[in-house]
C-alpha cells in the first residue's frame, strides 16, 4: 500500500519509481483517503468503488465518468489488481466449479451451487468462496488442508470472486447470485480482517449489496475470534464445521480440536448468541461408522441445545487417500429419525458437483501446487 520512493534493493542511492498502489488492496475506509490524501473529492471514492466491485472494471480508461485527467492521474499512481478465471467446469447438477489465478500466479477455487423450483428456473444461487490458499488445520478429511497454508487472499481477491461468479449466473442462470458461503478453500476466521471486510463489500449498496443475512462464515471453531465476531456486532451468518460431537471422535479428524475443544467450543458459541441473538448452524459432514451411530446423535442433539442452531447434516464426497468415507443411504435414515426424534431442527445436504470433484473438503488445487507450511 505505500507510494513513497524507495532505494533500490542493491542498497545504492538510485530512485526506483514508486510501486502502485492496488486499489482493490484497500479497505472502503482506506479508498476514501487515498482520493481525499490526493485531493480529490469524497465521490470519486465511490466511483471507483462501483467500477471495481460493481461492473469489474480494472481499466481505468474504461471509466467512463470520470475525467480524461484524473483516468490518466490514476493509472500513474495506481492499479486495480484483478483475479482472473482459469477454468470453469459444469457438472450435470448444475454446480459450476471456478479456477481462479491470482496475480502471483496462486491459484484458488470457488463455486456455483444452483437450487431449482420446480418449473427448473434457479431461486438460490449459492457461491461457496475460498479465503486462503490452502489451510493450516489438516483436517483428515479435507483436500485442501493437504495442501498446507500458503498465503492469505486479500479483500479484494474475495470480492473479486463473487464479482465474477455473479457475471456467470446471470448469464447461465438469468440472475445473479442469492448467497455466500465462506466454505471453500482455507479457514475464514484465520483470515479474520479480509473476510468481513470482503462481507462488508459485497454488501454495500455500491458494490452488489447483498443483504448479511445471506451470508454465512464458517470456522472449525476459532473461539476467540467468534467472540470477536461477537463483540463487533458482525451481521453475518456463524456456521461452525463441528464434524464430530465428542472430543474423542473430534480429536481424531480435527487437530484444532486438541487446544479448543467442545467445551471452549461451548463457550463461545453461547457468548456469541448472548451477545448477537444470531442462531447459529452446525456443518456435520456423515461419515460411514465413524459419526453416524445412536449415541453421534444424543451427543448431537445436546450440541444443538447450546444455543438457538440449526444442523446440517452433510453427504460427503470421498476424497482420494482419505479413509473416512460417505455415510450409507440407510444410516443417513437412521441418524436423521434419531435427531428428530430429539427436536434438533436438522436438514440433509447433499454435498453437489461430486462429478467435478467441487463437494465440501474436495477443494484443492493439484497440478503441480507448491507446499505450504
Ligand atoms: Fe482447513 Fe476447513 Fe479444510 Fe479444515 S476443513 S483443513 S479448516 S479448509
Amino acid at each position: 500500500k505505500t507510494t513513497e520512493m524507495q532505494p533500490n534493493s542493491a542498497g545504492n542511492d538510485d530512485i526506483l519509481p514508486a510501486p502502485k498502489t492496488n486499489l482493490k488492496s484497500l479497505s472502503r475506509a482506506e479508498l476514501s483517503a487515498f482520493c481525499t490524501e490526493r485531493g480529490l473529492k469524497r465521490f470519486r471514492a465511490d466511483q471507483l468503488f462501483q467500477w471495481m466491485y460493481q461492473k469489474d472494471v480494472s481499466d481505468f480508461g474504461e471509466m467512463t465518468n470520470l475525467s480524461k485527467d484524473l483516468r490518466a492521474e490514476l493509472s500513474e499512481l495506481a492499479v486495480v489488481g484483478t483475479i482472473e478465471a482459469a477454468s470453469q467446469q459444469r457438472s450435470a447438477d448444475g454446480t459450476i466449479k471456478f479456477l481462479f489465478r491470482l496475480a502471483d500466479g496462486h491459484k484458488v477455487e470457488a463455486v456455483l451451487i444452483p437450487d431449482f423450483d420446480e418449473d427448473g428456473s434457479a431461486k438460490r444461487l449459492t457461491v461457496c468462496v475460498s479465503s486462503q490458499v490452502g489451510c493450516v488445520f489438516g483436517c483428515s478429511f479435507c483436500a485442501t488442508g493437504k495442501m498446507g497454508l500458503l498465503r492469505n487472499l486479500s479483500p479484494g481477491e474475495i470480492v473479486d470472486q463473487v464479482v465474477k461468479i455473479n457475471t456467470v449466473s446471470e448469464g447461465a442462470y438469468g440472475k445473479g447470485i442469492t448467497n455466500i458461503v465462506y466454505m471453500g478453500m482455507g479457514e475464514p476466521l484465520h483470515n479474520y480482517s479480509a473476510v468481513t471486510e470482503s462481507a462488508a463489500i459485497i454488501c454495500d449498496e455500491k458494490s452488489l449489496g447483498l443483504s448479511p443475512k445471506r451470508i454465512t462464515v464458517s470456522t472449525v471453531g476459532l473461539t476467540k475470534q467468534i467472540t470477536r465476531l461477537a463483540d463487533e456486532g458482525q451481521p453475518f451468518r456463524l456456521a461452525i464445521s463441528l464434524h464430530a460431537a465428542s472430543d474423542e471422535k473430534r480429536d481424531k479428524i480435527m487437530p484444532i480440536n486438541s487446544s479448543l475443544n467442545l467445551s471452549a467450543l461451548k463457550e463461545a458459541v453461547q457468548y456469541y448468541h448472548q451477545k448477537t441473538e444470531m442462531p447459529v448452524t452446525y456443518e456435520y459432514l456423515l461419515f460411514d461408522q465413524f459419526n453416524d451411530t445412536a449415541e453421534d446423535a444424543r451427543r448431537l442433539a445436546r450440541i444443538s441445545k447450546w444455543a438457538p442452531s440449526k444442523v446440517n447434516i452433510i453427504m460427503y464426497n470421498n476424497v482420494a487417500g482419505v479413509e473416512l468415507q460417505r455415510a450409507r443411504e440407510g444410516r443417513l435414515d437412521a441418524f436423521m429419525r434419531a435427531l428428530r426424534d430429539q427436536h434438533v431442527r436438522a436438514t440433509v445436504r447433499r454435498s453437489r458437483g461430486d462429478d467435478i470433484d467441487a463437494g465440501c473438503g474436495q477443494l484443492a488445487i493439484r497440478e503441480g501446487a507448491p507446499k505450504g507450511k
